[in-house]
């Protein structure tokens, strides 16, 4: 089913996001935390891609089986960083073979010994050619705190403007921990009439480590709030994976509160924290 679709149904909609394995030796069990998190029915699930370009297989392998032996419908990740135009193609043709109907086109981050793609430089360009090439329904990235690359917002959300009228059907934001933060951003972009859904991107927090790793890689701020919840129970995995769990929910109550619509969560590939959110929104989510 095309997540376009699904975003036009009339309903609150909650989707979930995994990430491949690196090593083929690694497929089956991540596939199988993939399948645990499948069992929990989100509207839709996303797998994500290695900016590298190697892990494709195992993108589209997973995705594949989620879609065949759950009935949810997935979204794959396509990065075009690191990867040269045939490549992309070849790529888009194993997702029709797979039945892959929806792709999240991304540039993918600069690789650490800056070696890049002459055929891409921003992720426009991909969502041109793979528009080009056949009816995929098409999502992109979006940075309700600006990219970490482009110093002035108002660039970054000219850049976005591009990037959405080069074809995309509609958003999901960078994790947030401030929902200000995303209700501002959501006010400047229907301003430059970005008008496609945006899905609000969510990532309970479950350990000291990933908040400062996710935190460092995405630019967010960390409300004092939060800050504060991190500090007094980081040190104790079960309450902290817990108040993490409380933390997003938290946040998922007042997007929808507010009128958010459409809520995605980062998994870190962990079922437990994914059931987690799910139970405590269940009457929400009804
Ligand atoms: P772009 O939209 O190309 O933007 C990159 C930068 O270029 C921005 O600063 C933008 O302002 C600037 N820019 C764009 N167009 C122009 C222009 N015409 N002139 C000048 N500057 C321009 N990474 C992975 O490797 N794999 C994944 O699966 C993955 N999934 C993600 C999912 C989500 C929801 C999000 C938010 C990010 C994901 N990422 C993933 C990370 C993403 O690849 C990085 O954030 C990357 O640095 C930017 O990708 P993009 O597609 O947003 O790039």
């Amino acid at each position: 089913m095309r997540i376009s679709d699904i975003l036009k149904q009339d309903k609150i909609t909650l989707s979930l996001e995994v990430f491949p394995p690196k090593t083929s030796e690694r497929y089956e069990a991540t596939a199988a935390t993939a399948k645990e998190i499948a069992k929990l029915r989100p509207d839709f699930m996303s797998v994500t891609y290695g900016a590298g370009g190697g892990t494709g297989p195992f993108t589209a392998g997973i995705a594949a089986e989620i879609q065949e032996e759950y009935g949810v419908p997935t979204l794959a990740h396509l990065t075009c960083v690191s990867s040269s135009r045939e490549h992309v193609l070849h790529m888009l043709d194993v997702y029709r073979e797979k039945g892959i109907e929806n792709i999240l086109a991304l540039r993918g981050d600069i690789p650490a010994d800056g070696h890049v793609s002459e055929d891409y430089r921003y992720a426009s360009e991909l969502i041109r050619d793979i528009r080009s090439k056949g009816d995929f329904c098409l999502g992109g990235a979006c940075y309700p705190e600006g990219h970490v690359e482009c110093i002035h917002k108002k660039d970054d959300i000219r850049h976005l403007k591009e990037k959405v009228d080069a074809g995309l059907d509609f958003l999901t934001t960078q994790l947030f921990f401030n929902n200000d933060v995303f209700y501002n951003f959501l006010y400047r972009i229907r301003e430059q009439d970005i008008r496609v859904p945006v899905i609000a991107g969510i990532m309970p927090i479950t350990n000291a480590k990933q908040l400062a790793r996710s935190a460092a890689m995405s630019g967010t701020d960390v409300p004092q709030k939060f800050r504060a919840i991190v500090d007094f129970f980081g040190e104790d995995p079960a309450a902290m994976q817990q108040a993490g769990i409380v933390y997003a929910t938290g946040q998922i109550v007042d997007l929808i509160a507010n009128g958010i619509r459409h809520i995605h969560v980062y998994t870190m590939n962990k079922p437990e924290v994914a059931a987690g959110i799910m139970k405590n929104l269940s009457a929400v989510l009804d």
